[in-house]
């Protein structure tokens, strides 16, 4: 009997994007006539007619399986709940719109297979169509959070990636709330191979990511992988401490040896704030986590699946 690969998709509002996808996947699936296939598609509360739409393709395909949430969670819930039902020997994570693609899958499976990877992944080389500022942010965010975090995050990693089933349980295992794909696939270790490619647009239908959600989407980045901010809290409040008692006594000798004790009304006010303002920095630091704990604790689900053609298994 072939092996078989799960091919994950997370969609959101991909009603366009689709139809595209399923027929890009199918002429690989015929190339890699040596492998069985599974079409795993997740329905992250999906505004459109996704649903419909996977409904349409399982109904002609039935290597097509679907999973539809109750709302939106977010692509790293879709990811968890898409690992979640796969059966396949190895599992590949795609997007719906095109821009993993799909044509990558041999040459990412002869990785695994010849080379002795336990995982394929794929970097973009350039940002081709991205506006600048984007592109300088999102650099500055891998640079940081390499240097403060054990996750190897690599610059321009896409989260399409090809798996053995090892490494998915392996995930699975994980089983934390608040789910940093990126950072989880660095941090279990593995040996993986990048393989590079240009970027390219998406076929149909438009990003979910304005510029603010990256940005919060970074600081989930940061949070999940680094408790740096929180040292840096007591560094800053140890340095500041040094410097008052310094100045202290530098004052009050000045005082004794010269009088004039009230100059230096507005150099104190400056310092007042300069110090408030880092104090309120620290306890919103402290909050960012404390936040993220909170939600830990409660272990709320994932994902909430709502319809699903997916029988269980065991
Ligand atoms: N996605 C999702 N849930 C969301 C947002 C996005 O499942 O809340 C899916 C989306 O349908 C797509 C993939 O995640 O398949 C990547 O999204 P998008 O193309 O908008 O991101 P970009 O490629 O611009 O980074
Ligand atoms: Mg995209």
């Amino acid at each position: 009997m072939n092996e078989l690969i799960s091919v994950i998709v997370p969609c959101y509002n991909e009603e366009e994007a689709l139809p595209y996808f399923y027929d890009e996947i199918t002429k690989i699936e015929k190339k890699m006539d040596n492998f069985d296939f599974e079409l795993i598609l997740v329905d992250d509360g999906s505004k459109d007619k996704t649903l419909d739409e996977m409904k349409k393709l399982a109904q002609l395909d039935s290597r097509v399986k679907y999973i539809s949430f109750s709302r939106n969670f977010g692509k790293e819930s879709a990811i968890y709940a898409g690992f979640k039902s796969s059966r396949g020997e190895y599992c590949v994570l795609m997007d719906a719109d095109l821009q993993d693609p799909p044509a990558l899958l041999p040459s990412m499976m002869n990785a695994i297979k010849c080379e002795g990877y336990d995982s394929a992944a794929t970097r973009r080389v350039s940002r081709k169509g991205e506006p600048p500022v984007r592109s300088f942010f999102a650099r500055m965010f891998y640079k940081i959070i390499n240097r403060i975090s054990d996750a190897d995050i690599v610059d321009g990693a896409r989260d399409y990636r090809l798996m053995t089933r090892k490494m998915v349980d392996t995930i699975l295992d994980m089983p934390e709330y608040n789910r940093f794909s990126k950072g989880i696939f660095g941090w279990i270790g593995f040996k993986t191979k990048w393989i590079e490619f240009e970027n390219v647009e998406r076929v149909a239908g438009e990003t979910k990511w304005s510029f603010w959600k990256l940005f919060m989407y970074s600081l989930e980045g940061i949070t999940a992988f680094s408790v740096l901010p929180l040292q840096l809290a007591s560094v800053f409040g140890i340095l500041f401490s040094f410097i008052a008692f310094v100045m202290i006594i530098v004052i009050v000798v000045r005082t004794l040896l010269f009088g004039d004790p009230v100059s230096g009304w507005p150099s104190t006010i400056c310092i007042i704030m300069l110090i408030g303002g880092i104090q309120l920095l620290s306890i919103g630091v402290l909050g960012q986590y404390l936040a993220k704990t909170y939600l830990e604790t409660k272990h709320r689900p994932i994902y909430i699946e709502k319809e699903t053609n997916i029988v269980d298994y065991d």
